[in-house]
């Protein structure tokens, strides 16, 4: 119940977000990220930074909270396991196990019969001849653990591109695992935001449209310029993955929408996402309240959307654009502009540093609104040349 702390894994901008929407809630919230200039430490009533295999911290973490989430797939299962077995864990170690790895979370779903990429495990050079054997080319190779925002992946475009990657499998300290995938030829990136609780009841969020450039989100548009038919087609794809995996809390499930019309899951994310960051200004209950709910076993909360939303990123030092005088005031100027930056100290390309969302009342002007604001970040006037 609210006053009671509540402990999350990870403290970037989707636990901080998190630690914002719980505190306002009512609860305290514990953050336990081994950066200690992670966002989310700013604002915890209680901060861990130590490693996660840190044992005496776990005791002091797990004594300190009611309840746990965590905001990043990748933290370790057998610390998830450990945890869970003390205080409720939402999601489950069980249902970490399956998405930490590409691979393993591919073929459950494969087991399940819900449509993904056609696939194969590529360990040794063998394995990748078979592949393109089977899948043709092109071949999009991804790391089965870690990697994101694309980091880790290795697009084979034809056949004298083959001998590069080989390298790679052939590396003596290599033995990592790869999935490689077809290309699929899609028209447009789809998510949706599924929300499940401890009895099975479930709540969707209207589909998400996501563009990407070199792998990582561009913006978000919402509702997505599909038929109701297929948006409804997304989202019991979706709830039927949730569902099969048995999954509490919340899910991001992202799906390539293929030329030929076929929905596919490229990726289901066990935790709030980026494609759902316009739930914070354009839904009645943003993903992160529903984070809380789920994870504290309160009631689901509406998913209803106010209003058609536009979320750009902010990427690396684009976000100097809102930070300077003149950018800033025409950022902040902008109706239906919502400013959410993170607080990262250290600016890197390609780096989530912010996102600004744009409602309106007609989806075309959040369009609108949005397209100016990309290209005023992606051509800052400092970066045209002068004509002398
Ligand atoms: P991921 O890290 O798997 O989410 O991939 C990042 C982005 O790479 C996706 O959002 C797509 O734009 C692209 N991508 C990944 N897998 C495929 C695929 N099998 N076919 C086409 N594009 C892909």
């Amino acid at each position: 119940m609210p006053g009671s702390m509540v402990g999350v894994l990870g403290g970037g901008q989707l636990g901080a977000m998190f630690t914002g929407a719980a505190r306002r809630m009512g609860y305290r919230v514990a953050v336990w990220d081994p950066d200690s200039d992670a966002p989310a430490h700013r604002i915890a009533d209680q901060s861990f930074s130590t490693s996660f295999a840190d044992h005496d911290t776990r005791e002091r973490f797990v004594d300190s909270v009611q309840a746990l989430t965590l905001e990043w797939e990748n933290i370790p299962v057998e610390l998830c396991q450990w945890l869970e077995q003390r205080r409720p864990l939402r999601p489950s170690s069980a249902v970490l196990r399956i998405l930490q790895d590409r691979l393993t979370q591919k073929q459950f779903l494969s087991s399940c019969s819900i449509p993904v990429p056609d696939f194969a495990e590529v360990q040794s050079v063998h394995q990748l001849h078979h592949a393109i054997k089977r899948l043709g080319l092109p071949l999009i190779c991804k790391t089965a653990r870690s990697g994101y925002d694309g980091k880790g992946q290795w697009l084979i475009r034809q056949s004298s591109e083959v001998a590069q990657f080989e390298q790679i499998l052939s590396r003596p300290s290599s033995g990592v695992r790869w999935i490689a995938e077809q290309v699929v030829t899609f028209v447009r990136e789809l998510s949706v935001l599924v929300v499940r609780s401890g009895n099975g009841e479930t709540r969707v969020y209207p589909v998400a449209e996501n563009r990407h450039e070199h792998g990582i989100l561009r913006d978000s548009v919402v509702p997505a310029s599909i038929s109701p038919s297929d948006a409804e087609a997304a989202c019991e794809l979706s709830v039927r993955a949730v569902a099969e995996l048995h999954g509490v809390g919340i899910f991001c499930i992202e799906i390539f929408q293929a030329q030929d019309g076929r929905l596919l899951i490229n990726e289901i994310a066990p935790r709030p996402h980026n494609s759902g960051h316009y739930t914070l200004d354009a839904c009645t209950v943003s993903q992160f309240e529903q984070q809380v709910r789920v994870t504290c076993g309160l009631p689901l909360g509406e998913v209803r959307l106010l209003s058609p939303a536009v979320m750009v990123n902010l990427l690396g030092d684009e976000v100097t654009v809102v930070l300077s005088g003149e950018g800033s005031r025409e950022t902040f100027s902008t109706q239906g502009a919502s400013v959410h930056l993170y607080g990262k100290r250290v600016i890197r390309p390609g780096r989530k540093m912010g996102h600004v969302t744009f409602t309106a009342p007609e989806r075309e002007i959040a369009v609108a609104s949005a397209q100016q604001f990309l290209s005023r970040v992606q051509n800052p006037p400092s970066a045209v040349p002068s004509p002398s």
